[in-house]
């Protein structure tokens, strides 16, 4: 399946599907509990699960593939048994790209990860928003981002996807110095009243990742919308 979030991903597979950050925005969440819920990998509704046969497929050569768009493969719950089956798969199809994408990249330490591996991190700002989500805190994920870019063995990219209100200064500082591959911005599609910041300031943001050479692809840009009350779901298969 091509993926919803990235143009530039060809396909998605998700052999480990299910998450327990509780993102109070998680659309995979409401799709399993919804849509997907009669299908047999979603009968327990998001709850984390290994899909083994989804460990058999093959991709093209020159494939860009975006790794569990349906889940967390590096959320501290998933078994290392897991994430070792996901990357042998990995490290055997040496011609095919992989955008892994996490909300918790101190993981990606633990592992030896195959150089044919984007590793992403989702950081909605640079300020902590602990009513969004039970992830680690936002800036935590930038600390782990820049010790991964000082690895320098891996390229790096930062999903800022629901995008909340930041410090500017500190963010672009932060993003430049840690100097992703390429880095996505776009604002919540799901009406969830987030704390978001401006159109212009996020535009500012844009302009000076770009004045420092980070390819930035635009998602869903807007101006604010009001901020609701937000209420983090506990149950992992709530709707
Ligand atoms: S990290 Fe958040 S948004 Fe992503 S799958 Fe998990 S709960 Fe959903």
């Amino acid at each position: 399946m091509r993926s919803r979030m990235f143009s530039f991903v060809t396909k998605t597979w998700n052999p480990v599907v299910g998450c327990m950050h509780n993102c109070v925005y998680c659309w995979a969440r409401q799709l399993a509990n919804t849509k997907l819920r009669e299908t047999e990998r979603y009968r327990n509704g998001f709850t984390p699960q290994l899909i083994k046969k989804e460990l058999n497929v093959t991709f093209r050569n020159g494939d860009f593939v975006f790794v569990c768009d349906m889940g967390d493969l590096f959320g501290n719950w998933v078994p290392s048994d897991w994430i070792y089956k996901v990357l042998n798969v990995i490290g055997a199809l040496k011609f095919t790209d992989f955008l892994l994408l996490t909300k918790n990249p101190q993981r990606y330490m633990s592992y030896p990860i195959p150089t044919n591996c984007i590793l992403g991190a989702t950081i909605e700002s640079d300020q902590n928003y602990q009513s969004v989500s039970d992830a680690p805190l936002q800036f935590d994920r930038l600390y782990f981002m820049l010790k991964l870019a000082e690895a320098k063995r891996h390229k790096l990219f930062i999903s800022i996807e629901p995008i909340l209100d930041f410090n500017l200064e500190l963010f672009a500082n932060m993003l430049i110095r840690i100097r992703p591959w390429a880095v996505a911005i776009g604002y919540d599609n799901y009406g969830c009243g987030l704390p978001e910041p401006s159109l212009a300031k996020t535009m500012k943001l844009i302009e000076k990742l770009e004045n420092a050479n980070i390819t930035v692809y635009r998602k869903t840009l807007r101006e604010k919308t009001a901020v609701k009350r937000l209420e983090k779901v506990t149950n992992v298969e709530a709707a």
